[in-house]
């Protein structure tokens, strides 16, 4: 760091001076930090909301290397978190809530209240789930719609659900509520899964599950929670159809938004919100500005790629403070 660009943004009574500011607690945090640290750069994590990220809200994670016999989600992030702490990260509880990031060090705000003044920055703040912005989705929020099978399902045994998207997420959900529920709907706006063919075979094959091809979930209702969904078949065609199913349970699976809104105004942000990094590194457009994980990643989104992002991040930030 140049004395000349220490001088840009001072220290305040109320700010802390860190080295390597990591944001987000998900496996592209977590295994940031694990570096991090342990390459001595002394890693302040804040977590955000959703301590250990997406995974928290899944149950079996079978696809993730070292678990030969599977693991829940939230296991998973407690040994990650573990990890990290056992080589120092300080992991606090905090919402990244506005940066600046147009001079050195580089600001973030946590909490609207807490200033940090970092060397780096690595951005791992993943994705949020998406609703289909029906005004039934509010009005029945808690009391028949959820966006989180795992979180939920336990509330549906025995009724009918239905669950909207045909991705990884949505058959996996479909999946999980047909072991709890009587009948589970597949809302699937096309005529095809978007999902793994391992997870469309599954979904196909569970005799309690019924895939409603080419259909939309047009509006919601009932008394005092949801009772049915009105459902547009062919939308906008000559062959368009509407039809109602009973139901107790929505759940939406159609995708997540990154977790980018507060960095855009600093760093390339693509058509649809993931963080620009340059080609086969971490690096943002912002110098000592690295993104990490699902917020940066459109194509593959997995714990395993967050995580070895995170592992990618970690070094160029370690790189980039030993040129300083
Ligand atoms: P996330 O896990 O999304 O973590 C983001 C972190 O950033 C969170 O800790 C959050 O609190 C924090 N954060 C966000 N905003 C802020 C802020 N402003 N300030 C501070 N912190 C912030 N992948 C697999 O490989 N195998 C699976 O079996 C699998 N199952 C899945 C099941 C479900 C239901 C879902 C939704 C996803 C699943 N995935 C699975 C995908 C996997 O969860 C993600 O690819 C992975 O979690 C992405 O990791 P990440 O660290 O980039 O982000
Ligand atoms: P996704 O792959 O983006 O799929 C979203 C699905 O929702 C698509 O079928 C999409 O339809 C549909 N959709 C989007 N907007 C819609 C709308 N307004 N109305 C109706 N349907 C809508 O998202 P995801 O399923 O959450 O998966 C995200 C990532 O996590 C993927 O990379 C996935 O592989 C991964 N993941 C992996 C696992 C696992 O490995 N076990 C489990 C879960 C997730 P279209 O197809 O028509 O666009």
């Amino acid at each position: 760091m140049s004395v000349d660009a220490e001088k840009k943004v001072p220290a305040s009574d109320s700010s802390e001076r860190v080295r390597c500011l990591i944001i987000g607690s998900g496996p592209a945090g977590y295994t940031a930090a694990i570096y991090a640290a342990r390459a001595n750069l002394k890693p302040v994590l804040f977590t955000g909301l959703q301590m250990g990220g997406q995974l928290t809200i899944t149950t079996d994670v079978e696809n993730f290397p070292g678990y030969p016999e599977g693991v829940t989600g939230p296991e998973m992030m407690e040994d990650f978190r573990k990890q990290a702490e056992r080589f120092g990260t300080d992991i606090r509880f905090g919402i990244a809530t506005s940066v600046d990031f147009s001079s050195k060090p580089l600001k973030v705000v946590i909490d609207n209240s807490v200033e940090i003044l970092s060397d780096a920055v690595i951005i791992a703040t993943g994705a949020t789930a998406k609703y289909l912005g029906i005004p039934a989705e509010t009005k029945y929020a808690g009391m028949g719609v959820s966006a989180c099978a795992t979180c939920d399902g336990f509330f549906y045994r025995g009724k009918d659900v239905a669950v909207v998207g045909g991705g990884d997420t949505a058959c996996e959900e479909a999946s999980y509520l047909a072991g709890l529920c009587k009948k589970v709907y597949l809302i699937v706006r096309r005529d095809e899964l978007r999902a793994s063919k391992a997870m469309q075979e599954k979904v196909k094959n569970t005799k309690n599950i019924e895939i409603l091809w080419k259909c939309q979930a047009d509006d919601l209702f009932g008394v005092n929670g949801v009772e049915g969904a009105n459902i547009i078949k062919n939308k906008g065609t000559n062959e368009e159809e509407k039809f109602k199913i009973a139901i107790d349970g929505f759940f939406l699976a159609i995708g997540h938004t990154p977790n980018a809104e507060i960095f855009k105004e600093y760093i390339d942000i693509d058509e649809t919100g993931y963080i620009i990094t340059e080609p086969g590194c971490s690096r943002t457009k912002v110098a000592g500005v690295f993104a990490a994980g699902d917020v940066m990643d459109n194509t593959y989104r997995q714990a395993i790629t967050a995580a070895g992002s995170g592992c990618k991040a970690a070094i160029d930030a370690e790189r980039y403070l030993s040129e300083l």
